[in-house]
């Protein structure tokens, strides 16, 4: 798949195709979107990607500078979903899905911090969750069917989907977390939902839970129930999470042509970063893109060394939400440098690592670092970051260190922020010394009711669960 002749061809072509979407282990069929959404993954294991890639011109992205992010959201998703929804519909899933601030934080020169983080659940993943939610609503209505939603969680991805799903038509959403993993904040932001919302606390580790899961996805005797996941492999978690980078983009850019940027992105499962690559391969002026991880560094090292070995058990550092030995999502990103990674990290084709390294940079950070970085980030410019955002946060200075030549003070720098620094609170006080004020969306969970049911780790449990549960409502 040679991505660049593809971009020849379609701006060669007046009459555009929809866009398919093919496996990046190459052996299953091409589908639509709607059906990549509504599969999640592909028979043969791959994930889907788009045949080509759609063009975005600097007339376009000059044109965003004046628009509210759900209006560039709904251009964006456009170049994609032409064809597949009703440019009414398109837009108004859009405005439905992003009635939140996206601040633009200035730190020091010309580097800012994005805030992904004033969603509903503060974490970045309410963009991708809450579009995809709605864009599945909108095909179930239309083919009169319904989906159970399955989600293993550790914390966040949980209360995400929870909440982006709560009280959708023809979706029910059922989530198991490890009763002693998770926080009593996170708990709370998905037991007190109720409606279509379903919550089991289960007996043992995320481990189990994401067992469970699997094991229920490969039973042909619950196939009646319509079970789909919504973990972050998914392609329509991928489209939302390309928007934020033109909008951030065209909000902050001085307006000259030759406008380029740097961003740093904060990455466990790669979902994040794919957006931004995706966008850049769109045609947004990135400079650099850096992949910051915490020390599960098994993408730095392959950056560098062109060979790959996952990180197994994963290494546990502060930044939980990024503990990732194996990025599901790694398989993408091969697939646009023309590599092929299948779903056991194996790779089979190699990617063009040149013109990888040429566009990206990738920095493994230390706890040690990590923490550094949110007491001086504080001390020295006023930012307040949590341990992920401090990850990218430290990742972006040091390219910025080792590539003094390269840009001025001048050059546009743009850090994630993916989650609010009031879901760590221990953090931030031993280091800081205060408690982060929490956002609305945190407030009042405490005198709000809770309802989940309870089980063991056992699978014959929890199929009589899913079966007695659920039975009346596929
Ligand atoms: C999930 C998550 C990440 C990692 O995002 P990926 O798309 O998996 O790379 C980073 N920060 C926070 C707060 C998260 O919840």
């Amino acid at each position: 798949m040679k991505y660049e002749k593809y971009k020849l061809l379609i701006s060669l072509s007046f009459m555009e195709n929809p866009i398919k979407y093919y496996s990046t282990n190459l052996k299953a069929e091409q589908v639509s979107f709607r059906q990549a959404l509504l599969k999640g993954i592909a028979p043969d294991k791959g994930l889907y990607m788009p045949e080509y890639i759609p063009q975005i011109s600097a007339e376009e992205i000059a044109s965003y500078s004046n628009m509210e992010y759900h209006e560039i959201a709904y251009h964006v998703a456009h170049k994609f979903l032409w064809s597949e929804i009703g440019d009414e519909e398109l837009k108004a899933l859009v405005k439905d899905a992003y009635q939140f601030e996206v601040p633009l934080e200035k730190v020091h020169n010309n580097q800012y911090v994005m805030r992904l983080d004033h969603g509903p659940t503060a974490s970045f993943k309410d963009f991708a969750a809450r579009m995809m939610g709605r864009l599945m609503q909108y095909y179930l209505k239309l083919e009169n069917r319904k989906l159970l939603i399955l989600t293993a969680t550790s914390g966040d991805t949980g209360s995400a989907i929870a909440n982006a799903f709560y009280g959708l038509d023809n979706i029910k959403v059922l989530i198991l977390f490890p009763e002693k993993e998770v926080t009593n904040r996170q708990r709370k932001q998905m037991t007190t939902l109720g409606k279509n919302i379903q919550i089991i606390a289960l007996d043992g580790k995320f481990d189990h839970c994401q067992a469970l899961v699997k094991q229920a996805f490969a039973d042909s005797d619950l196939d009646h129930l319509n079970l789909s996941s919504a973990n972050s492999i998914n392609i329509g978690r991928l489209i939302p999470q390309i928007v934020y980078y033109f909008y951030s983009f065209a909000k902050l850019r001085a307006g000259k042509p030759d406008d380029k940027v740097i961003f740093s992105v904060p990455s466990g499962n790669f979902g994040d970063m794919m957006g931004g690559m995706l966008a850049m391969k769109m045609g947004l002026p990135i400079e650099k893109f850096v992949i910051s991880t915490n020390e599960n560094d098994e993408f730095p090292v392959l950056l560098e060394t062109g060979e790959y070995h996952k990180i197994e058990p994963s290494k546990n550092c502060i930044s939980s939400a990024m503990n990732v030995g194996h990025p599901s999502n790694l398989s993408r990103l091969l697939a646009l440098y023309d590599g092929v990674m299948d779903e056991q990290g194996n790779i089979t084709k190699a990617p063009d690592m040149e013109l990888m390294r040429k566009e990206v940079y990738a920095a493994s950070v230390t706890d040690v670092e990590t923490r550094d970085t949110i007491r001086h980030a504080w001390e020295s410019h006023n930012l307040l970051l949590e341990p992920h955002g401090a990850v990218g946060w430290f990742g972006l200075q040091k390219y910025l260190t080792q590539n003094k030549g390269k840009h001025t003070d001048d050059t546009l720098c743009i850090s994630l922020e993916t989650a609010h620094p009031a879901k760590f609170p221990e953090e931030i006080n031993q280091l800081l010394n205060f408690d982060p004020n929490l956002p609305p969306s945190l407030q009042g969970l405490e005198g709000k009711k809770e309802i989940f049911d309870s089980m063991p780790h056992d699978y014959k449990a929890f199929k009589k669960y899913l079966m007695t549960n659920f039975a009346s409502f596929a």
